[in-house]
């Protein structure tokens, strides 16, 4: 698999974002930054791979020895970073440290550092204040460039066609898991390079949000909540969520669900730069609250996405960050009713300039399966 190039521009607008934040240096070992950073998508193994990023210097990538190819062939390869790579009785640790100062004042670690490797580099330098990479990383990360909307499109495509073809998947008789199983090879044969997660919450489980698959038999009348997504070769997430029902489903349903439809538009409609991120959730939950069903509505809006499936900003009430052309997050409001079933309508939408563009375009309304 061959990522394709990642700018350059990455790590040098980070290097400035870090200079002018008064932070010597960023640490940055396997996770989102790594690949949003470099296109290297390191194996989270317990010997050190870290990108140090100083304030005051050129960006170097210390690595194990064994896994130095794996980085040259990576997009990182292409970016000209200095690799060092350590033997196994070598102290990676030490080998960071010799090429920076030692009298640092900041330091930021990646969020997703191990905490074993935090408190490695806490006692490499005591009086260094340690924070986080999102300190510069998040708002670079969140203000995706032409490229990034134009890799999250096209996981978007590659998702839709997993969807357009849940009739092969969901039957009656058949169990979640045996669906899942099929969806999740779908997901590898329309487009992406790995499977992130597989919601088949068919029934009742269709009122716990993250249900993943179980072995519940799929039958006549189910509503059917599937969300999916993956990762492209390009490195970027998909996200999608419709819901399903087997012949005709319970009235019930029908009514929560024009509800759930509605509120959904009503957040998309919403969208545009300008707005707050929680005016954008305030638009899907007033409609539900006003037509009864507050309470079954017990999660965010939504989520940002990126080179992680859950990133920011997120559409949540206390979320003022106001949204720019570039941001690329879910709307995906749900109505869980406990015990009996429920519905969930998830899209991935960029702002523009001049409103929303949708990623993912099939049909938002429940498609009727044969049961
Ligand atoms: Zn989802
Ligand atoms: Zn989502």
């Amino acid at each position: 698999m061959t990522r394709p190039a990642i700018s350059p521009d990455r790590l040098s607008h980070a290097r400035k974002a870090a200079a002018e934040a008064g932070l010597d240096a960023l640490l940055v070992t396997p996770g989102p930054d790594l690949r949003w950073l470099t296109g290297y998508d390191a194996l989270p193994l317990e010997r050190l791979t870290c990108l140090v990023v100083p304030a005051d210097g050129d960006p170097f990538l210390v690595a194990p020895g064994l896994e130095v190819p794996a980085v040259l062939a990576s997009p990182a390869g292409a970016l000209g970073i200095d690799v060092v790579g350590w033997g196994e009785t070598d102290d990676p640790y030490a080998a960071v440290a010799a090429r920076l100062p030692s009298s640092m004042q900041r330091v930021a670690l990646a969020n997703r550092m191990w905490a074993e490797q935090v408190l490695r580099f806490e006692a490499l330098w005591p009086d260094t204040t340690q924070t986080l990479t999102s300190e510069v990383l998040r708002d670079l990360r969140m203000r995706k460039g032409q490229d990034e909307v134009d890799a999250l499109r096209r996981a978007g495509q590659a998702i839709d066609r997993v969807h357009a073809r849940m009739a092969e998947f969901l039957r009656p008789g058949r169990t979640e898991r045996e669906a899942g199983r099929d969806i999740a090879t779908a997901i590898l044969d329309e487009g992406h390079v790995s499977v992130d997660f597989v919601i088949v919450a068919s029934g009742p489980n269709g009122a716990s949000p993250h249900h993943e698959v179980s072995e519940r038999v799929l039958e006549a009348g189910d509503p059917v909540v599937v969300d999916i997504g993956g990762t492209t070769d390009e490195g970027y997430c998909s996200d999608c969520t419709r819901t399903y029902t087997l012949g005709e489903p319970p009235p019930e349903f029908t009514t929560y669900f024009r509800v759930l439809h509605e509120a959904q538009l009503a957040a998309c409609a919403q969208v545009r730069p300008g707005v707050t991120a929680e005016s954008v959730d305030a638009a899907a939950r007033g409609v539900i609250d006003d037509a009864g069903y507050g309470d079954a509505f017990i999660h965010r809006t939504g989520h940002g996405i990126g080179v992680e499936s859950h990133e920011d900003p997120y559409i949540v009430a206390g979320n003022t960050e106001v949204l720019e052309p570039g941001m690329a997050f879910s709307i995906e409001p749900g109505i869980y009713l406990t015990g009996r079933h429920g519905a969930r309508i998830e899209d991935i939408v960029v702002c523009t300039v001049d409103g929303i563009e949708r990623l993912n375009t099939t049909d938002r309304d429940y498609a009727v399966l044969e049961a």
